[in-house]
């Protein structure tokens, strides 16, 4: 039978740890075939609701589960993590500026990759899910520079399933039937979902829509802004979805991305499509071996570029502050 994989939460007491942990436990991370061991880390005052989600966990008697370790020290939490999946974070408070909740993160992720680098697996793959969680994931890598770069990954996957689904909606189309779409940039309000390059029963899909206003003025915002409306409408952030598109992350990273599609991914950039080397930005990819690549040669419209050059500069100015802070 297949060793176990550890795999590592942060925020394990928080509303999406408690709408991951159990999915991961069931199989659904790695697969069926594939038994994991659960290292949780929380801060100290959330340790004791973390050891509640891990007495649930116990009591569904997961055939996979191996076991469940639960830490407030980073050290220990990412000792031999084969997976991290980096979900706590500062949230913003009131009054807050970009800067203090950079400087909060830092205070968070540098410790977090300087653990990672003394003691994760040699295969360690990392999620970043904790916002902002671009920026927070350069912070981590540039702490563990013993780990290749290409493993501290930041989730868009998120973005690009709601997009998916006002696509089809749009369309009246089954998601199935969607190939090739793409988020660009930070996760954050000035991502951009594209429709340009993505396909709809073969056919190109902005061709399809046929609709440039609706495209800019209600598909773009409903996908960038669905994070608030969920709060509105559901008066807590949105968890399981989150929860899902880490699973649906980490799985295509293991397992590969089918043939004739690609998915969104933030990962850091070589530099393609104008964007600065170094940055972890999200792109189309698909994953082969085990690794995400860049999908290459995409021809890019005027608007498209202009949205993703804006979304990018806001990842160079988030950078810029980091660095000045001495957080990367
Ligand atoms: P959630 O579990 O709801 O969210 C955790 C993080 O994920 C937040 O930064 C949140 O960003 C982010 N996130 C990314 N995408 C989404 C999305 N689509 N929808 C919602 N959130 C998203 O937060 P909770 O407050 O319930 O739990 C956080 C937990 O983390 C707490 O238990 C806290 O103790 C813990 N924590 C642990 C740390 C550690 O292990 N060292 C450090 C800091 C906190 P946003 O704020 O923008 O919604």
């Amino acid at each position: 039978s297949k060793a176990p994989v550890n795999v590592t939460v942060t925020g394990a007491a928080g509303q999406i740890g408690y709408a991951l942990l159990f999915r991961i436990a069931s199989g659904q991370l790695l697969g069926a075939d594939t038994p994991v061991k659960l290292r949780l880390l929380e801060i100290p005052q959330a340790v004791k609701a973390a050891e509640g989600t891990a007495m649930e966990l116990d009591d569904c008697a997961f055939p996979l589960l191996q076991g469940i370790d639960i830490f407030d020290d980073p050290r220990q939490a990412f000792a031999g993590a084969n997976i991290a999946l980096l979900v706590g974070a500062r949230p913003r408070g009131p009054g807050m500026e970009r800067g203090d909740l950079l400087e909060a993160n830092g205070g968070i992720f540098k410790p977090q990759g300087e653990a990672i680098n003394a003691g994760a697996a040699d295969d360690i793959r990392v999620l970043v899910v904790g916002n902002p969680a671009n920026t927070n994931a350069l912070i981590a890598q540039s702490h563990a520079p013993d780990v290749p770069a290409e493993r501290f990954t930041a989730m868009t996957r998120l973005d690009h399933n709601r997009a998916l689904t006002q696509l089809a909606k749009k369309l009246d189309v089954s998601i199935n039937d969607i190939k090739k779409l793409t988020i660009w940039g930070n996760h954050s309000a000035t991502q951009y979902p594209d429709l340009f390059r993505a396909e709809v029963n073969g056919a190109n899909a902005a061709e399809a829509v046929n609709d440039q206003k609706w495209l800019e003025d209600d598909f773009i915002p409903t996908v960038a802004k669905r994070g608030a409306a969920i709060i509105d409408a559901r008066g807590a952030s949105s968890a399981a979805s989150a929860a899902n598109a880490a699973i649906d992350h980490v799985y295509d990273w293991v397992n590969g991305t089918p043939e004739g599609d690609w998915t969104s991914a933030a990962i850091p950039s070589d530099g393609s499509y104008g964007v600065p080397e170094g940055l972890i930005s999200s792109f189309p990819v698909v994953s082969r071996g085990g690794r995400w690549e860049i999908v290459q040669g995409l021809e890019i419209d005027e608007f498209s570029r202009g949205r993703i050059d804006a979304s990018v500069q806001e990842l160079v100015e988030e950078r810029d502050t980091v660095k000045k802070l001495g957080l990367v």
